[in-house]
Formats: structure tokens, C-alpha cells, sequence
């Protein structure tokens, strides 16, 4: 199945902000897929929402009849795993939005100019873009439960990717790198305290470490919080570019040991310049790990944030310390997916990073491969 909605788009000039990122990936994937797939299983987040709650049993246990009423994500979902007082914040005035995402976007400079953005040429409030934060965030929910609950049909059948969403950079108490809030461990999370998942693999894939959720993972292990009553647990395995995050050595120098973007993922695999033709086999040797340290728990599910700045056509020029070619990304995806789909893993893919004219490339060939060449078992190493 896959999960795309126009209502996702962030149109960033609309706010004024000046930042090259093109909101039409999703829109590209979707429409080279539609015409060499007809119908195409795709789902807006309102028909995803309806489809989870038309199989009955809402948290709590009881039924509301199949009609979805009220937000999805509310805001115990992000306290569940953010600090309380920045939750607050972001769900108080839109002067706190507002100051939030303009560090997170990183729109304001030290000295209080702005940066990359003009407000004058904008034609919806800032901190309306909170709104569409909380739609992936959603998003990323809605995808997850339809993975668990298999709601797809060949060729996508057992996973559902999310054409947005991948905010892995979010901290425990800020957003960082174009990152306000986790979607990804708020939907694990979510899923944890619903009692619907225990165990959940993080297959972070995207160029840039997978700090943020490192962080929160870390954070919440420390504190020793515990979600329903099934030993819960998440394994965070992050594959990224040894070098290049955060971009600025500033900002590294002002890094706090333990803290992102320092803190350690469970499994973290550097990948250095030139090292491309290296990338899949120490991903499959990543893959085996996180199984060998999981001990004998399966996952219930695994969430793939899938980001196509790997990509050696991204636009982003501070990730051109990898370049794997579109050859590589797709082998990347289809190496994951045969490794969950031979021990029967749910999986929601998320859309994650990637930049530029060409970003849509590896997930669209990816998602067409599925059914030009079905997935095997006996496909990874
Ligand atoms: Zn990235």
C-alpha cells in the first residue's frame, strides 16, 4: 500500500521561506507509478484513517462504528516521547510555534536577521506549517498500522511506504535540521503504548544519521519508561555518511557528549567518501547484526526511514559524500525489504531526505521494481 496526500505538501515559498526544496517528490513518484500501474493502491490519510478504524477496535476497546473522529495525533502522542514544556510550546501561541520553526528551519541567524526567509512574501502564517507537521506525523502512524494490519495488495503487499515524513533529526527538547518534531518514534511509540507493537526495528537508510531518534530512544531507555505492560523496546541500526552532519563545525564543536547529533544509534554504520561500492554489502552485514543483537526477539515491525539523498544525483551538495547510483539505491530498498519479508516483518517505509530535480528517482524505480521483479526470499546475502 502506499500513503500520499496532497494535503502534505509544504509548499515552503507559501511561508515565506526561501529554502530549494521542491514539494512535488511525492507527486513525481505517484504519477510515474500510476501509469505503469493501474489501479495503483494508494490511499490519502483520511481513507488510511477510515481503513484502520473500519476494522473495528479503537484504543480502549471500544468501537466507534468506522467513523474516525477527532485528530489521530494528539498531544500526549508527542509528550509521550518529547520534553512536556517544548510540546507546550508548539501547541500554545504562534509567536512559540513560530520561534521554534524558525530555528528549526534554520531562518534566523544569531544576530536576529533573518535567513533564507522573507515573511513579506508569505502568504500563510509561519506557524500554520505546525499543522502540516502534525499530518506526517500522521502519516507516518497511519502507515505503520496498515503494515501491521496488511492492508495491501500485490505488489505491495505486507508494507506500506509513506510518500512524506522522516523528521529524524527532531530532538528531545527542539527541532534541528529542518526537523520540528519525531514522526518516526512517535509512531513507534504510539503503537507501543496502543499495545500493538512491543518490538520495533529503525532501519535508517536516509545520508544523515538518524541522531534525533537516537537521542529519544536513548532518552526513554534512560528514564526507564516502559509503554503497555510487554517489555517494549526499540533497536535503532542507522546507516549514514561517516562525515557531513551536522554541516557546520560550529555546531559540532558546541556538541554535548550523549546528547544528538553525538549520541550513539544502537547500531551505527559510517559510511566514508568513495566507500559507495562498500554500501550494500555492510548493509547486509548491519541487517544481520541488529537481528544477532535483537536476541531472540522478532520485531513486530520495522519502520524504514528511506531517504533517497544517497542518491549521486541529489541536489543537496552536502550530501554528495555518498553517491550510490540508482542501480545501488534500488538494490539498497529491494535488500531491506527481501530481509523483513523472509522473516515475515511488517514494514512502513518513510520517505525521508533527499533533494533536488532527480530526489524522486530511487523510491519511484524502487516501488516499480517490486512488481517488474517480485521480491524473493533468498534474496539478500
Ligand atoms: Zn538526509
Amino acid at each position: 500500500m502506499l500513503l500520499y496526500d496532497p494535503l502534505l505538501e509544504i509548499a515552503m515559498p507559501r511561508y515565506g521561506i526561501l529554502i530549494p526544496i521542491p514539494p512535488s517528490r511525492p507527486q513525481k513518484i505517484t504519477a510515474f507509478l500510476a501509469e505503469r500501474h493501474s489501479p495503483l493502491p494508494v490511499m490519502n490519510l483520511k481513507e488510511a484513517a477510515l481503513g484502520i478504524h473500519t476494522l473495528g477496535i479503537q484504543e480502549g476497546g471500544t468501537r466507534n462504528g468506522g467513523i474516525q473522529d477527532g485528530p489521530v495525533i494528539e498531544q500526549k502522542d508527542l509528550e509521550r516521547v518529547h520534553d512536556r514544556a517544548f510540546i507546550a510550546k508548539l501547541y500554545g501561541g504562534s509567536e512559540e510555534k513560530e520561534k521554534a520553526l524558525l530555528t528549526t528551519y534554520e531562518l534566523i541567524n544569531s544576530d536576529g536577521t533573518y535567513n533564507r526567509y522573507n515573511p513579506s512574501l508569505a502568504v500563510k502564517p509561519l506557524a500554520d506549517l505546525f499543522d502540516v507537521i502534525l499530518r506526517h506525523v500522521e502519516g507516518s502512524y497511519l502507515a505503520s498500522r496498515l503494515a501491521l494490519e496488511k492492508k495491501g495488495k500485490a505488489p505491495y503487499e505486507d508494507f506500506c511506504f509513506f510518500l512524506s515524513g522522516g523528521m529524524h533529526h527532531a530532538r528531545y527538547d527542539s527541532g534541528s535540521g529542518f526537523c520540528l518534531v519525531n514522526d518516526i518514534i512517535i509512531a513507534a511509540r504510539k503503537l507501543q503504548a496502543e499495545d500493538r507493537a512491543a518490538f520495533i526495528w529503525i532501519i535508517d537508510v536516509d545520508a544523515h544519521k538518524g541522531d534525533g531518534s537516537a537521542e529519544l530512544v536513548k532518552f526513554s531507555r534512560d528514564r526507564g519508561e516502559s509503554f503497555a505492560d510487554r517489555n517494549p523496546g526499540i533497536f535503532t541500526l542507522s546507516v549514514h555518511m561517516a562525515r557531513g552532519w551536522p554541516l557546520d563545525s560550529a555546531s559540532l564543536a558546541a556538541a554535548e557528549k550523549g546528547r544528538a547529533p553525538l549520541v550513539d544509534s544502537d547500531l551505527d554504520i559510517p559510511i566514508e567518501e568513495k566507500e559507495d561500492d562498500l554500501y550494500i554489502t555492510r548493509l547486509a552485514d548491519g541487517l544481520a547484526e541488529m537481528e544477532r543483537r535483537s536476541g531472540n526477539r522478532k520485531p513486530d515491525l520495522a519502520i524504514v526511514v528511506a531517504g533517497a539523498d544517497p542518491y549521486e544525483k541529489d541536489g543537496l551538495p552536502s550530501s554528495g559524500l555518498l553517491a550510490l547510483s540508482l542501480d545501488q539505491c534500488v538494490e539498497r530498498d529491494r535488500l531491506i525489504l527481501s530481509f523483513l519479508k523472509k522473516r515475515k516483518i511488517p514494514s512502513a517505509w518513510i520517505l525521508a531526505g533527499g533533494y533536488g530535480e532527480h530526489a524522486w528517482e530511487p523510491t519511484a524505480r524502487f516501488l516499480d521494481s517490486l512488481a517488474e521483479r517480485p521480491i524473493r526470499t533468498g534474496e539478500e546475502p
